[in-house]
């Protein structure tokens, strides 16, 4: 268990509460690419702060020959290397015996492969105690590690990275935003896209005139039931113009697809 308790500013309830700080550990070849742009902005300021953790270590800390290798060719041939099980397994193992850091952080990899990431897994996972996310490169890791170690494979999109890093970046960014005191207001995150199973309505601000294109009319009215009753109609044609599968699923009443090959 992480021991360190720190008050955190719950934007919900407009109180303190105590909650353990939410930590990512980030196993990763290149652990100098963080914080990265996780240092900056809303992120920045609250790791700054300590309102999360952030932890990257580096996977070649493992290696065992003189070379520190930790990638071999795959078995049964073809191009690219291999992370190796063993290596990956004792940099998991570590992190986990590292003082402080909680057992029952839900361990992922980042993985094309991976159960696709949404915003309601995001929330899941911003509700617990942090994460341990393992970073592939090259052609991925050993299978043997992702079963031993029961890695859960999230992907952020269905495109080829070239290496787990940014799309750990994202994820951990996604999360943060949603922590207890991170964002400025917490409405702003209970209505945005995909909160409501909806694209967000279209967003305007000064000046009333651009280019000659005016804010629509009724966003100037200060007639807040007819402001709302606009912007649901906006994010419902928004939606089913761009992602009539998040209505589908949404009138289904699955807010997040199991795994690809269940749906
Ligand atoms: N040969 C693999 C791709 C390896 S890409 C395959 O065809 O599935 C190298 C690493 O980048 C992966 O191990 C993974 O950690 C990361 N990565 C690439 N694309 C990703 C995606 N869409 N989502 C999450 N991680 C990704």
């Amino acid at each position: 268990m992480d021991t360190r308790v720190e008050p955190a500013y719950d934007g919900r309830s407009n109180s303190v509460a105590f909650r353990m700080t939410w930590r990512a550990t980030v196993l990763t070849l290149f652990p100098e690419m963080f914080p990265g742009p996780l240092g900056v902005s809303l992120a920045g300021k609250a790791l700054a702060s300590g309102l999360w953790a952030l932890e990257a270590r580096d996977i070649r800390d493992s290696a065992t020959d003189r070379h520190r290798s930790v990638d071999d060719t795959p078995a049964g041939g073809g191009p690219g290397m291999v992370l190796r099980a063993d290596v990956l397994a004792d940099a998991i193992d570590a992190a986990d015996a590292a003082p402080g850091r909680p057992k029952d952080r839900p361990r992922l990899l980042m993985s094309p492969r991976g159960r696709p990431l949404n915003q309601s897994w995001v929330v899941e996972l911003a509700a617990g105690p942090g994460l341990l996310i393992v970073c592939g490169r090259f052609e991925g890791v050993d299978q043997r590690v992702i079963e031993a170690r029961r890695l859960e494979e999230v992907s952020v999109g269905d495109y080829v990275l070239s290496g787990g890093e940014i799309a750990a970046m994202a994820l951990i960014d996604a999360c943060v935003r949603l922590l207890p005191g991170v964002m400025g207001k917490p409405a702003s995150g209970a209505e945005e896209s995909f909160s409501d199973g909806l694209l967000e309505y279209p967003q305007f601000t000064r000046p009333q005139e651009f280019e000659g294109r005016p804010i629509p009319e009724i966003l100037l009215s200060g007639d807040h039931a007819r402001v709302a009753a606009w912007r649901r109609a906006e994010a419902e044609a928004v939606t089913l113009a761009r992602r009539p599968d998040l209505l589908i699923a949404r009138t289904k009443g699955q807010k997040r697809p199991k795994n690809t090959t269940e749906g």
